[in-house]
């Protein structure tokens, strides 16, 4: 049995994490790991390039989200006052650990990281445990870190909320899909908290993980990550609380991970059930479940999608420039177009350009202001023919350079709309 990495983030993790998610793969394959997960805070972001990043180094992804998860009703935006008579009002979530399993888990993994962001926000984005079950399919749950429900209904001594808390979830994600997670880092209290969930462990018969909470790669960067949590607490490096210079929330081996254990007298098998852990992850989903959107009309080939592309764009030309035919068109816009198109072709974006040109005119037919266009993609004649950018941008009058906007390392269109309906004539 090996070990994998379960709690990790990434810079997406703002002003917390150091690693770049591509590179994690890479990084975990050098240290003998078959798996990964990204776990960044309330955050899905970095999953492609993750993802991307495994597929290189030949290891399996894990897709996970380190939520929010409010104390009651998510909705409900107010701080929490735990209910013992601990006369301090505690910031209303506790951290919570979900990485999904398969597609299903993904898609519920999404909703959830939707909904936290739509209705849960409070200061954090936030789910809450009724939302959750709901959406428990296919995900994989841990008690998490110091910063979780679990560590604070033990630090407020209201162990029955524990045992409450891990049955709810428990029951939610299936039995052979919750673990408690065991930490060793410079926190004081987590020495104790462990201690108390490895008897938790033996009572109820739920298996223990121990994990990183890795924030970046390699040990020595600890430091590194301390002024940049400096940053985001406005302190200075002689005012950082101790405990956040943690010496190792970093990418471990197997070998450090058991001299850890060592230490704390931690039981080994909280390192070998990761791999477990990992072994219940399906990790071939995501490229078949986020494919961009192909326009397949019936009977079309992707050449006739790319034909249908350059139709439209010569027409939409003829259109913006006042002229009755093709023939009328100036040879610039006419070698522009060619151009253009040709390197579109070469990297299969035909579709991706009518999808967008359908959206702006059906935003446009809706009466939704679209903005003119947003920074390189005013470079484009295909963009600028297709209604898609403003009238007034046409690149070959103004001189905008179409290699800015697309080339075979960088392709993306970017727009404006308007929530308000107000012109985005300035954007
Ligand atoms: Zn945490
Ligand atoms: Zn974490």
């Amino acid at each position: 049995m090996g070990m994998v990495h379960l709690h990790a983030h990434s810079y997406y993790s703002l002003l917390d994490g150091l690693q770049p998610a591509d590179e994690m793969g890479k990084t975990v394959a050098a240290r003998g790991m078959n798996a990964v997960a990204l776990t960044d805070h309330g955050y899905m972001g970095g999953i492609p390039e993750f993802v991307k990043g495994c597929r290189a180094a030949n290891v399996k992804p894990i897709i996970g989200n380190e939520t929010y998860l409010a104390f009651g009703d998510a909705k409900e935006k107010s701080d929490f006052m735990p209910d013992n008579g601990v006369a301090e009002k505690a910031v209303n979530n506790g951290h919570f650990l979900l990485l999904a399993k398969n597609e299903e888990g993904y898609k519920n993994l999404m909703k959830l990281t939707k909904y936290s962001y739509e209705d849960g926000f409070y200061r954090y984005p936030r789910i809450d445990l009724e939302m959750f079950k709901q959406h428990a399919k296919g995900l994989i749950a841990t008690s998490t870190c110091i910063s979780s429900q679990c560590f604070k209904y033990w630090h407020w001594g209201e162990h029955a909320k524990i045992d409450r808390w891990c049955d709810e979830v428990r029951e939610a994600v299936g039995h052979d899909s919750f673990f408690l997670e065991l930490q060793h880092n410079n926190v004081e209290k987590q020495y104790g908290y462990n201690q108390y969930l490895i008897d938790l462990s033996k009572r109820k018969d739920i298996p223990l993980v121990l994990t990183a909470d890795a924030h970046h790669q390699n040990q020595d960067q600890y430091k590194l990550r301390g002024y940049v949590m400096c940053v985001s607490m406005h302190k200075t490096p002689d005012t950082m609380p101790y405990e956040i210079q943690d010496h190792n929330a970093w990418m471990y081996d197997e070998d450090f991970a058991k001299s850890l254990c060592d230490d704390w007298q931690l039981p080994h098998e909280a390192v070998t059930n990761t791999q477990h852990v990992a072994d219940l992850v399906d990790g071939s989903y995501f490229e078949r479940v986020t494919r961009a959107p192909n326009l397949q009309l019936e009977g079309m080939t992707p050449e006739g999608t790319s034909l249908m592309l350059l139709k439209k764009a010569k027409a939409g030309l003829i259109s913006r420039l006042g002229v009755n035919s093709w023939a009328e068109v100036p040879k610039a816009y006419k070698d522009r177009i060619k151009y253009e198109f040709q390197v579109i072709d070469e990297a299969r974006y035909s579709s991706y350009f009518l999808v967008v040109q359908d959206y702006v005119s059906l935003a446009k037919g809706m009466g939704i202001p679209v903005g003119p266009a947003r920074g390189s993609g005013g470079g484009s004649l295909i963009s600028w023919s297709l209604g898609i950018t403003a009238k007034h941008l046409d690149p070959v009058k103004h001189g905008l350079l179409f290699e800015r906007f697309l080339n075979p390392g960088r392709v993306r269109i970017t727009l404006d709309y308007s929530e308000d309906m107000k012109e985005l004539e300035n954007v």
